[in-house]
């Protein structure tokens, strides 16, 4: 395969935070900059050939989701898919059936977690976390438990992006199908290395933001299953079938498309290529370094994810002293770094501070080698010693 190579002179370790664009991907994006610049709503050819791009990239992306073209939303990113369903859901179905329940978990990403704790802060809905297990994965009884009649939309994640934990999406949504629930699940990490079939996943509706998968940062998409309520949260002109209002972002959403493609078609040679690298690094570290647990589920977890915490540690320097050294590595989410308060998620899979603040994120992707791996397993274990005095 083309790993299509770029020329890193450092050693990027943090593929969950963000990945460059594929070559191949900007190649299909960059004619419509500027030759094919139509709007494509426009009336006249240079908005037709527009808008038969973004239509076929809809194609595309509703081939890998296996669901129908009109069931696809082309929004700015993952956190905006993220926001109209819980939003859009809960909103509509207060409207159609007087419903007022949000649930999710604690290790969801911020954009689902916030965005549920804005709707009881500000807009008059109940809010119930669902409990995690040791390993940050949902609880199926939480969630037989906690679904009412009352319950306006569930939001449980398909693969966590700071401990890498896979939640048991189709069991999660057999729950909600039996009470016609709708239930949205944030596919944004799994998108690079997992299935995506939204009728296997059996989910109502799935986020997907196209720079965890080597396509451009600012586009993502939100499924929506035919049927479900839902209220926009964008107003103005009908674009998306009137979801998501604004003039399309063309190349974007054509770069994400081919992003997608390009990772459904190699999904297997990829997962390949990580998940040696991701066992190397989990078993020589656990076995190296004293004091050092496994964050996150040891089987269940995405094929690139290794994450850590090394007891009495800070995570903050470790990450300063492995850039130091050329190492670009993450303590969990990339929208937390500076941030000396331990992370919800692991605090949520019962970990104690002193654990919880010495947290390691190392994520590999389709340019990780071997060798960077050797010289990354080479220069840990001295740079930990470092981070715990
Ligand atoms: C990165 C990420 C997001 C946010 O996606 P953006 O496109 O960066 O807004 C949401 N959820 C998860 C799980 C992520 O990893």
């Amino acid at each position: 395969m083309d790993y299509n190579r770029i020329i890193m002179d450092k050693i990027y370790l943090d593929y969950s935070a963000t990945t460059p664009v594929d070559r191949r991907v900007l190649d299909a994006m960059l004619p419509f900059f500027n030759e094919d610049f139509g709007n494509p709503s426009s009336v006249h050819r240079y908005g037709q050939k527009a808008e038969a791009a973004v239509e076929t990239a809809r194609e595309t992306v509703a081939r890998i989701l296996n669901c129908l073209p009109e069931e696809i939303v082309f929004t700015s990113c993952g956190s905006e898919s993220d926001n109209l369903a819980l939003r859009g859901a809960a909103f509509a179905a207060r409207s159609e059936r007087e419903a007022k329940w949000v649930l999710t978990s604690h290790a969801e990403h911020p954009a689902v977690s916030r965005t549920a704790e804005q709707l009881a802060s500000h807009h008059g809905f109940q809010l119930e976390w669902l409990d995690v297990d040791k390993f940050g994965m949902v609880n199926l009884n939480a969630v037989e438990n906690a679904l009412c009649d009352e319950t306006a939309v569930l939001s449980v994640m398909v693969a966590n992006n700071e401990i890498g934990t896979i939640n048991p999406i189709p069991e999660i949504a057999g729950f909600c199908q039996a009470r016609q629930i709708p239930f949205h699940t944030d596919a944004v990490q799994a998108a690079a290395y997992l299935d995506l079939d939204v009728q296997h996943l059996k989910v109502d509706m799935l986020s997907l933001g196209a720079h965890k998968f080597y396509g451009p940062k600012g586009v993502g998409v939100l499924y929506v299953r035919k049927g479900t309520p839902i209220l926009p949260q964008q107003t103005g002109g009908g674009q998306e079938a009137g979801l998501r209002a604004g003039t399309h972002n063309v190349p974007y959403i054509v770069g994400l498309a081919e992003a997608l493609r390009l990772t459904a078609e190699e999904r297997e040679e990829r997962v390949a290529h990580v998940r040696p690298l991701r066992d190397q690094i989990i078993g020589t570290i656990l076995e190296e370094i004293p004091d050092t647990r496994l964050t996150g589920h040891p089987v269940d977890r995405l094929p690139n994810h290794c994450s850590f915490v090394f007891k009495n540690a800070d995570g903050n320097t470790l990450l300063r002293l492995l850039d130091a050294k050329g190492f670009a590595c993450s303590s969990g989410s990339a929208c937390k770094t500076g941030n000396p308060k331990p992370s919800e998620v692991l605090l949520a899979t019962g970990l104690s501070r002193e654990w919880a603040l010495g947290s390691l994120r190392v994520t590999l992707g389709m340019q990780t080698t071997a060798e960077e791996v050797d010289k990354f397993l080479r220069a840990l274990p001295a740079l930990v010693e470092m981070a715990r005095d």
